[in-house]
C-alpha cells in the first residue's frame, strides 16, 4: 500500500515556489524576474496579435468540432512546423528523411526524444551530455527514462561567456554513441550562444567522435527576431548530413505557453534506406504517443497551425516577434546603461551581449537573497533574470538594488 514510509514528501518546485512567494508579496515594487515569460511594458502577459487574428479566424471556421486528432498530431501543424524547424528548402523534407509529432510542448517533446532514445539505442545505452547550466527540467525528464545524465562545460563564471575550450574538449573525449543536448538558440539559463564558427567546430567534433546531437529550440524568432536566424544552428547540421532529434517549442514565440503546443523531429542521414528508418521510427514514436498522451490536444495545434500557413497573419507574426524580441534588447540596454551610470562596481558588458529571454546577471546566491528580502525582487539563487520581468516603469529601480546588493 502506499503508505507515508513509500511515498516521502518531494520538494516543491524550486521556481514555483519563488513565484508563489511573489505573488503573496504585498509591496507594489515588487518585481518578478524568475519564470520565462513574456510580460509587456505593463508587466502583462501578452496575447500576440497575429495569434489573436488566428483565434477569430477559428472561432468563424463553420467546420469547426473537438474530434480526437491523429497519434501523430494535426497534419497541417505538423508540417508547417517542420518547414519553419529545418527550412521549406530543407534536403530533409525533399528526401523524406523527417518525422515529426506532435507533443505537449517542449518539454514534451524533449521527454519523448528521451523515451526513444532510451529505448532505441544500441546496449548499453550512451549517456546524455548536458550542458553545465542547463535549464534545470532536462535533468528530470532524461533521469525519468533512464538515461544516464553526464555534463560538459559551457559557461565560464569568470568570463561570462562561453566556456568553448571546456566544451570541445569534453565532447572530444564522450564515448562514441553519446548524446549530445544542444540549445538551438538563446541558450537558457546563460542566454549565451556559440557563433556560427564556433558551430561549425561542434559540429566537426560530434562527427568526428561518432555523436548524436539532440536540439533543444524553445526561442526560435524569440531571440533575435529572426525566425532564419535562430535556426542557424539546425540548418547547418542538417546541412552537413548529420542524424539528428530536435525538440520544438511554441511557448515563447507565439506566446502560447498554457496551450502546450510543440513537436518533436527525427531526421536521418541522407543515403539509402533513410526512408525507411524514418518510418520504423514513427512507428515507434507512435507507439510512445499513444502509451503517454494517446494523441496530442486541439485547439494549441489549430492556433499555431493558422499562423504558420496564412502568409498575411505569419508575416504579423514576424513582426511580433521584433517586437518581443527588441522590447527585450530594449531593457537590456536600459539596465546596463541603469548601471554604469550609478557605477556600479563589477562588469556589465554581459548584460547587452547575451540574447533571448535569460540573462545570467553573475549575481551570488547571497546578493540574490538580498535582493528578494530588501528590494522586494525575485529571481532564482543562479543569479538568472527574466528579461522581460524589466520594463520601463521598473529597470531603475531594479539597477538600483543590484548597485546596492553588490557594494
Ligand atoms: N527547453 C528549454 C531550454 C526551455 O527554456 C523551455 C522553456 N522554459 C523548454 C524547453 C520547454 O518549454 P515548454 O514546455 O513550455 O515549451
Amino acid at each position: 500500500a502506499l503508505s507515508a514510509k513509500n511515498v516521502p514528501q518531494a520538494p516543491e518546485d524550486p521556481l514555483y515556489g519563488l513565484v508563489n512567494a511573489y505573488l503573496s508579496d504585498k509591496s507594489d515594487k515588487k518585481i518578478d524576474l524568475s519564470v520565462g515569460v513574456y510580460r509587456d511594458d505593463n508587466a502583462k502577459p501578452w496575447v500576440l496579435p497575429a495569434v489573436q487574428k488566428a483565434e477569430q479566424l477559428y472561432q468563424c471556421d463553420p467546420d469547426l468540432d473537438h474530434e480526437y486528432l491523429p497519434i501523430a498530431g494535426l497534419p497541417e501543424f505538423i508540417n508547417a512546423a517542420q518547414r519553419l524547424i529545418v527550412g521549406a528548402d530543407s534536403p530533409a523534407i525533399r528526401e523524406s528523411r523527417i518525422c515529426s509529432f506532435q507533443t505537449i510542448s517542449g518539454t514534451g517533446a524533449v521527454h519523448l526524444g528521451g523515451a526513444l532514445l532510451s529505448r532505441f539505442l544500441p546496449l548499453p545505452t550512451p549517456a546524455i551530455y548536458l550542458s553545465s547550466p542547463t535549464w534545470a527540467i532536462h535533468d528530470q525528464i532524461f533521469n525519468n527514462v533512464g538515461l544516464a545524465i553526464k555534463e560538459y562545460p559551457y559557461f565560464s563564471s569568470k568570463t561570462k561567456m562561453m566556456d568553448f575550450d571546456g566544451m570541445i574538449s569534453v565532447l572530444g573525449s564522450a564515448p562514441p554513441g553519446s548524446i549530445i543536448l544542444l540549445h538551438a538558440c538563446a541558450h537558457n539559463p546563460t542566454g549565451v550562444d556559440p557563433t556560427h564558427d564556433q558551430w561549425g567546430k561542434i559540429a566537426k567534433i560530434i562527427r568526428a567522435n561518432r555523436l548524436f546531437p539532440f536540439f533543444d529550440c524553445a526561442y526560435q524568432g524569440f531571440a533575435s527576431g529572426s525566425l532564419a536566424q535562430d535556426n542557424f544552428a539546425i540548418r547547418y547540421f542538417i546541412d552537413h548530413g548529420f542524424e539528428l532529434a530536435i525538440a520544438q517549442s511554441f511557448s515563447k514565440n507565439m506566446g502560447l505557453y498554457g496551450q502546450r503546443v510543440g513537436a518533436f523531429h527525427y531526421i536521418a542521414c541522407p543515403g539509402s534506406g533513410a526512408q525507411e528508418i524514418v518510418e520504423r521510427v514513427a512507428s515507434q514514436l507512435a507507439i510512445l504517443q499513444r502509451s503517454e498522451i494517446s494523441t496530442p490536444p486541439l485547439f494549441g495545434a489549430k492556433i499555431a497551425s493558422i499562423v504558420l500557413n496564412d502568409k498575411e497573419i505569419c508575416a504579423d507574426w514576424e513582426k511580433d516577434l521584433r517586437t518581443m524580441s527588441g522590447r527585450i534588447n530594449t531593457m537590456r540596454e536600459s539596465l546596463k546603461q541603469g548601471l554604469d551610470q550609478l557605477q556600479t562596481p563589477g562588469q556589465w558588458g554581459h548584460i547587452t551581449s547575451q540574447i533571448g529571454m535569460f540573462s545570467f546577471t553573475g549575481l551570488s546566491k547571497s546578493q540574490v537573497l538580498s535582493l528578494r528580502e530588501k528590494w522586494h525582487v525575485y529571481m532564482v539563487e543562479t543569479g538568472r533574470i527574466s528579461m522581460a520581468g524589466l520594463n520601463s516603469g521598473n529597470v531603475r529601480y531594479f539597477a538600483e538594488a543590484v548597485d546596492d546588493v553588490v557594494r
